[in-house]
């Protein structure tokens, strides 16, 4: 048996029909920038998320920039972000012409610790970056409160945690403005690049858009400095007809997760994520590895014809790209030690419990010798 880390291909087999008649309406239409299908993914995506605007870009990097830039962030600013984060939340950080301030994750949940994120607040710091990793959602109670009390931006990472929800509100509806990323493997995934921000503020959808297309929401109009970051019309019919599966997929990579975390338990050597409920959607399923083992059992499980990831080898105050943003290493011991023990198995919704059963036999046989 071979177990891939995604399948994007059991997706597309399950809906080929009409994602071949969504990219052939726009093909006819001959609208390829804009057009009805941007407008309309924009309406219905605001509406699954909970909010009343959504500004589809390019990418998800290109959203956390042009939401940090709406939400009034400029030069020197300083923004906090979590050390555990795929690179791009603070790379758009620098490209909004602000400076990252890493601080550490909470054990357990490994999203931003609130207390961090507090002894991290200065006179210039104007916003905090939470980012829902691997799926789950940060403590946007705790986090909400602290930027309210001091008077900052918040702007909600959402890249990995399409759906995931607490008491009924949904990932992206928390603070006034979130971002996605639709990179082909996030839950919900185009087929190529593209992203959106979503707000329940018009004042920040309208600079979004604008900061999104040259300065305007019209040709020839630039009120303001801006660049393309415009989602792209087949993108965006594509992500139409995806939207309307996002439940169900959601759905099956919770239950794919209850398994494994059912077959894993009790291993010694592995540490399972924290139980959750509606809260994780399951964007990655990922073990720790104890006692410096991870390399190791991760080329066993490749010999045995199942694929894992790391997210992320380096926790990005650590990368090569951020070494001087003067967050040394040690400064962030929960980020840093996730990086060395994270192992991510096999997680699509596809993915069958003979699949499932197999990683967890897989995973026993080698801890056991
Ligand atoms: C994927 C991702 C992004 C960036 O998205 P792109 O569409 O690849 O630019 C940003 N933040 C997080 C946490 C992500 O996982």
């Amino acid at each position: 048996m071979k177990v891939p880390f995604v399948d994007l291909g059991l997706q597309r087999a399950s809906i080929a029909a009409d994602l071949d008649d969504a990219v052939r309406g726009v093909m006819e239409s001959g609208a390829f920038i804009g057009g009805p299908d941007v407008a309309a993914f924009e309406r219905e995506f605001a509406g699954w998320v909970g909010v009343e605007h959504a500004v589809g870009v390019a990418n998800g990097t290109d959203a956390l920039e042009v939401a940090l830039r709406a939400m009034g962030v400029q030069a020197g600013d300083e923004v906090i972000v979590p050390a555990a984060t795929f690179i791009a939340t603070a790379e758009a950080v620098v490209a909004a012409g602000g400076v990252p301030v890493f601080v550490d994750v909470q054990p357990g949940t490994f999203t931003m610790d609130p207390h961090a994120a507090e002894a991290a607040i200065t006179e210039r710091t104007t916003a905090v970056v939470p980012v829902h990793l691997y799926g789950r959602l940060a403590d946007m109670d705790a986090l909400g409160a602290l930027a309210a009390q001091r008077g900052l931006a918040v702007v909600e990472d959402a890249s990995q945690a399409h759906g995931a929800a607490r008491s009924g509100t949904r990932a992206g509806a928390f603070g006034t403005a979130a971002t996605f990323s639709f990179y082909p493997s996030k839950n919900l995934g185009a087929a190529g690049d593209a992203g959106a921000v979503v707000t329940r503020d018009v004042d920040v959808a309208d600079a979004a858009r604008r900061l999104a297309n040259h300065g305007g929401t019209q040709k020839d109009e630039h009120v303001t400095w801006g660049r393309n970051s415009r989602l792209d019309t087949i993108q965006a019919a594509i992500l139409r007809v995806k939207l309307s599966h996002i439940d169900d997929w959601n759905a099956q990579r919770r239950t794919n997760a209850a398994i494994y975390s059912k077959l894993l338990a009790g291993l010694e050597g592995i540490a399972l994520p924290t139980p959750a409920g509606e809260d994780h959607v399951w964007h990655v399923y990922n073990v720790l590895i104890a006692n410096g083992r991870r390399d190791e059992v991760r080329e066993f499980l490749g010999a045995a014809g199942i694929s894992t990831g790391v997210h992320y080898p380096l926790p990005v105050h650590l990368t090569p790209a951020f070494t001087s943003s003067g967050a040394p290493e040690g400064s962030c011991p929960v980020a840093e030690s996730l990086s060395s023990r994270a192992l991510s198995l096999p997680m699509f919704p596809e993915l069958t419990e003979q699949q499932v059963a197999f990683v967890a036999d897989a995973l026993g046989s080698l801890v056991t010798t």
